[in-house]
Parts: structure tokens; sequence; C-alpha cells
């Protein structure tokens, strides 16, 4: 076994060595400006021809639907001020969830300072939303005005709990109103199937980091089917990437996402089976030498790797300092260093009590069973102390 045992990968993953070796040509030997239009430029014109393709072929995409951005942040940001600004004369009236993820809810909360309106629906004891719910809250009144719906932002999978929420029914719901649906799918991508024409959505964020690739680099889909989704570049300058996102393409990192993108889809049946193996491994032990475990998220309808358990009575923070060899996580890593009661726990109907004693574990590709025994191990041994 390695140590530290690395079970938080829904904060980030390591980089797969064979995604290194990819990118590893295009930092000093193919090291050309994809806009250039001598030799140095053109030699990289094809890998990432190759990578959109590959990040294009993972989502069920055209390569010219795929807008390469800095990551899943920066993606959920162009897609909700880009959709928001593009269609205010449209409407101004915007849905979101309770438990989405920071980039998109503060990315509404400022949109709001702007004079739109955001409605932000409540989820279930296992954090979901019905489609019912999202209909309900479209508004159809007065173009222009807050009592027109212009956009629904939701997450494909929740990166707290692991909740999958009903995208394709809710997409249907957003069909029906003519309304553009954003779905944050950085956790979902790369461990479930997820096809954008299945689905059927406007706009999906994910992020490289969250399946082996490197930080820094993500994309957001935008729709080129029949009608133009409208969106309005939230980074100005060269007109790269189709005018929706200035900026010198990071052609190693461009390299990575695709390599990424690419192993993702060959492993991803494979690595569903591992995940949820492993996932069951380790909660039957925990459950089993650990009395009054309650697991967090809806029971079926959840990610494979995925693992929230509130421990009563633990003071998680202390548990996560303690544990030199594994690294685990109290809460979401994306809102760093807040000591603040999560909110996604908040959301599920959980005191800041619980929510202090909860732990979340994610497991990924380089974990392995001998490193669950571990785990169960220790926090047994722990929870003795
Ligand atoms: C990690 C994550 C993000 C942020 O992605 P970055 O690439 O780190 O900006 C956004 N949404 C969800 C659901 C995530 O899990």
């Amino acid at each position: 076994m390695k140590f530290p045992v690395y079970i938080d990968n829904l904060a980030t993953t390591p980089v797969d060595p064979r995604v290194v070796d990819a990118m590893m040509p295009f930092l000093h030997d193919k090291f050309g400006n994809v806009g250039s239009a001598h030799y140095c430029g053109r030699d990289v014109l094809g890998p990432v021809a190759e990578a959109r393709g590959s990040v294009a072929r993972l989502l069920g995409a055209k390569a010219d639907e795929i807008v390469f951005t800095s990551g899943a942040t920066e993606s959920d940001n162009l897609a909700i001020k880009g959709a928001a600004s593009a269609n205010y004369r449209k409407g101004r009236h915007i849905i979101t969830g309770a438990t989405e993820h920071k980039a998109v809810l503060d990315s509404c909360e400022y949109l709001e300072k702007l004079g739109f309106e955001i409605t932000i629906l409540p989820v279930d004891e296992f954090g979901r939303i019905t489609p019912e719910q999202v209909s309900s809250a479209i508004r159809h009144g007065k173009e222009g005005t807050k009592d027109k719906t212009i956009l629904v932002s939701l997450m494909a999978a929740n990166n707290e709990i692991g909740t999958l929420h009903p995208i394709k029914e809710i997409s249907r719901v957003t069909r029906e109103h003519d309304v553009l649906f954003h779905v944050d799918a950085a956790q979902m991508v790369s461990k479930l199937p997820f096809d954008v024409k299945d689905v059927d959505v406007d706009l999906v964020s994910i992020s490289a980091h969250k399946m082996y690739g490197p930080k820094g680099i993500g994309a957001l889909y935008v729709k080129k089917d029949g009608k133009e989704v409208p969106l309005d570049s939230q980074m100005h300058g060269g007109g790269q990437e189709g005018g929706l996102r200035s900026g010198t393409l990071a052609v190693p990192m461009v390299v990575a996402i695709g390599k990424a993108a690419e192993l993702a889809w060959q492993e991803l049946d494979e690595e569903r089976v591992k995940l949820t193996a492993l996932r069951s491994q380790l909660w039957n032990g925990l459950s089993a030498s650990i009395d009054g475990l309650v697991i967090n998220g809806h029971p079926t309808d959840r990610m494979p790797g995925n693992l929230s358990v509130t421990f009563p009575g633990v003071d998680a923070e202390m548990l996560v300092l303690r544990s030199k060899n594994i690294c685990f996580s109290a809460t979401s890593a994306c809102s760093s260093q807040s000591t603040q009661a999560s909110h996604v726990l908040k959301a599920i109907g959980k005191t800041d009590k619980e929510s202090a004693a909860t732990l979340r574990f994610g497991l990924g590709r380089f974990n392995n069973a001998s490193e669950m025994d571990y785990v169960i191990e220790w926090l047994t041994d722990q929870m003795k102390k």
C-alpha cells in the first residue's frame, strides 16, 4: 500500500500517468500557438482538434460545440452570466437549486445585484429536485422582466452527497417551456454515461481534474443543433473558441483533458463496477464495526464512488487533521478553508452538529480493496478512542 491513502477524489484526482505522457511533448517540443499560421502553429492544430473530438465524444456532442475554459468554475460562470447577459431583453428570472456548487450559486447571486431574480429550489431529504418543482417555478410573464424565466441551472450529480438529479425529466420541462437548461456535470461525466443529446441540454460544464486530468482546464458544451444558444462571452480579447472565450489556447492542458476524456470513455463501465464495489466494501465495513452511522444522499440514484457518512458525536474536522495516512474530507473542499457548515448538508435537513460530524469519501481510479480495509480499521480504532 502507498501512503497516504487518497480517498478524496471528489475534491480532485491525481493526474493519470497516461495523461502526463500525452501532454508532455506540448510543453517544449510542440509549443506553438494554435493561432499562428507558420509551421509551429500548424503543428499543434491536429492534436487540439483530436482533444476537442475526445471531449465531444465523451459528452455525445460535436467537436464545434466544445469551448475550452479553465475549469468547471469558469464554465459555470460563462454559462450562467453569459446566458443572462445575452437574454436579458427576453427575461430576468433564473432558477437553480439549494445544493448547487458555489460557482453556480455565487454567479446567480451576482446577477441578482444586476437586476435578475433568482429562485433557489429546495431539495428533499436525499438532495433531489423534482421536474414538477421546476415546472411550477417557471414564469411566463412580461418579456424583459423578472416575470419571465430564461434559464434553469441544476447539477447532474452532487459533489458532496453524490445524489443524481432527474436531469432528463427536468430537461423535458425546460423544453416544454422554451427555457435554457444548464447542467453542471463536473462530477457525473466520466463516472456515469452522460449524453447531451439523450439528456437534451443547452449548456454543460465539466472539469479535467475531476477525471484524472490536470487542474486548470475544463470545458463548456454549447449546443449548436438547430437554434444557437444565445451566450455572451465573459472573457473578451482575441476571439478564440468561437469568440466565447478569448485567450491563447493552453495546448498542453487541452491535450491533457482530451486524453483524460478518451480514457474515461474507454474505461467508464469497468470503473463504475470497481467504484461501486469499493464503496460497498467501505460502507459495509464501517457500518459493521461502528454503531449509529447515517449515510447521506439518495440510496440508489447516486454516484458510484461517493460515500457521505455522519458519525454521531464525532468532530469530523479533527479526524481529518489527525489522519496522517489517509486523505478524506470533513466537507466539500470547494469553499475551501471555511469551517462553515456545508450548505448541501443544511439543505437536506442536517443540523450544524450533524454536519460537523460528517465525513465525505471519494473513491477513485487508483484505489484498491486493501486501502478500504486500512481505512475501516483506522476509523474503527479512532471511534473506540
Ligand atoms: C469541482 C467542481 C466544480 C469546480 O470545478 P473547477 O474545475 O475546480 O473550477 C464545479 N462544480 C462541481 C459540481 C464540481 O464538483
